[in-house]
């Protein structure tokens, strides 16, 4: 039990990070091998050994999409998986501004280099600036565990925090930005203790090292890993200063980057959000039937785009209430059900040699493996589930079919003429269909449906409100 836990753990840590736009085998939605996954339960001849195998991450691609220069050493991690949580963090800074940062940079002769370094030290990362040359500097190695998804963000929050410098002005920022500390001064002033109300200020200790390294801290907390964090935290204290730092940040970033025009999801799930005008009631409706589970998980979203995670877990709590019975009952009701196991060892160079079931080794969550049973859920491929990843409407427009399906409700459908109908995969057209024709999910103006689409939130409790209540 100890050893799973501690695997677990480890493999989070490591690959919990797959892009956003990998979805290889959607299109394979209907033919992969469920009966495979199942059988290594039964026959210890079966068992899976595996090496964790990542998606290959083109990097003359990534260095064109921010503007970088990419340099990985061999070393503890599989580069393709540096690559990834890269990737994926610097997809959660808003759209465009780290190409416009390396563009203006680069227009006055100094380039952007992001090094994946193998250095035994117990720094997660540095930022460092010669004149003609920026530095990111990556340390991914198994020391002090300082290396996490939040360091990639944490530098390139140094980066933000210079180019904001060069557009702004140094001396004004830095007057506007410690003045929300109300006398608060940091270490390299003199100032030494952390308090109790330290934490309404500064993320953690560290922050209060300098000015400099309260600014990149922060980006540790609007572009790192934990967004429920921050967002429970601005909902119970809406004028918490720290929220007054995200405001400054967030206003210069409207005033002064070109690619940020408007202060809507800046930061995605990190931030409170209340619903739109048109989803207001809707949600309300949806929060009262019980079909958004209470707690912290959707509290305060909306606008930003859904995780497969979370729309997952709406549809288990979907399930549970169409049945009255819990995930793991139905499952059992329909002759699916596993004991889940997971053991083994993990290795140098991401290897892992593990005698498992589990469809999936990047959640460790048995009602994702139990949907994944009823057919419902697939992975973005083989062993991977990707939780953190978006859904685009004809994805969901198919999980939803699929529920429908399992829960053996109307299967009639109608054929619609979308004006976009070319843009829908071959393999969600019929679950397209489905969903327009029980108006789950609703067709948009001029007949569009959209499919590639990423779900917001508001989006999947419409459809989850409707689908309860149309079938
Ligand atoms: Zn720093």
């Amino acid at each position: 039990m100890k050893n799973k836990l501690i695997i677990s753990c480890l493999i989070i840590g490591m690959i919990l990070l797959i892009p956003n736009q990998t979805y290889a085998s959607w299109n394979n939605f209907a033919s992969l091998n469920y009966e495979g996954i199942a059988s290594s339960n039964t026959s210890k001849d079966s068992k899976k050994a595996f090496k964790m195998e990542y998606p290959k991450m083109n990097i003359p691609q990534l260095e064109k999409k921010y503007g970088v220069t990419i340099t990985v050493e061999e070393g503890f991690w599989p580069k393709d998986s540096l690559l990834q949580m890269m990737d994926k963090i610097y997809s959660r800074f808003p759209d465009g501004l780290i190409k416009e940062m390396t563009s203006y940079y680069k227009s006055k002769g100094i380039k952007t280099n992001i090094r994946f370094i193998y250095k035994q030290t117990s720094l997660g990362g540095s930022f460092s600036d010669s004149g003609k040359h920026i530095y990111l500097n990556y340390y991914p190695n198994p020391i002090g565990n300082s290396f996490a998804e939040w360091t990639i963000a944490h530098e390139m929050g140094h980066y933000v925090h210079k180019y904001i410098n060069d557009i702004y002005g140094y001396e004004k920022l830095k007057k506007e930005w410690t003045s929300i500390n109300d006398g608060l001064g940091y270490k390299n002033e003199g100032c030494d203790k952390w308090t109790d109300s330290h934490y309404k200020y500064f993320v953690r200790d560290y922050s209060t090292k300098n000015y400099s390294e309260d600014f990149a801290t922060l980006f540790e907390v609007i572009a790192g890993n934990s967004p429920v964090q921050l967002r429970t935290m601005l909902m119970e204290e809406s004028d918490l200063p720290l929220k007054g730092k995200i405001d400054l940040l967030n206003k210069i970033l409207v005033d002064k980057a070109k690619c940020v025009t408007s202060l809507a999801n800046l930061w995605g799930r990190a931030i409170p959000q209340n619903p739109s005008a048109s989803t207001k009631v809707t949600c309300k409706n949806a929060a009262e039937l019980g079909l958004i589970p209470e707690g912290d998980t959707f509290a305060g979203l909306y606008t930003s785009n859904i995780t497969r995670l979370d729309f997952c877990k709406l549809i288990i709590n979907l399930i549970e209430k169409e049945t009255k019975m819990t995930l793991e009952e139905f499952v059992e009701t329909k002759g699916l059900k596993k004991e889940w196991y997971y053991r083994g060892s993990f290795g140098p160079g991401g290897e892992c040699k593990i005698d498992t079931n589990n469809p999936f080794c990047d959640t460790s969550n048995e009602s994702i493996f139990n949907l994944h049973s009823l057919g419902i859920i697939n992975g973005i491929s083989d062993w991977r589930f990707d939780p953190e990843g978006l859904l685009t409407k004809e994805q969901v427009a198919t999980i939803l079919h699929k529920t429908a399906s399992v829960l053996e409700k109307d299967s009639d459908y109608i054929v619609y003429e979308y004006a976009d109908k070319d843009k829908i995969s071959s393999w969600a057209k019929e679950s397209v269909n489905y969903v327009s024709s029980k108006e789950i999910i609703a067709i948009g103006k001029d007949n569009v449906f959209s499919p590639k689409n990423k779900f917001t939130y508001e989006e999947a409790y419409m459809a989850i409100y409707n689908f309860y209540s149309n079938l």
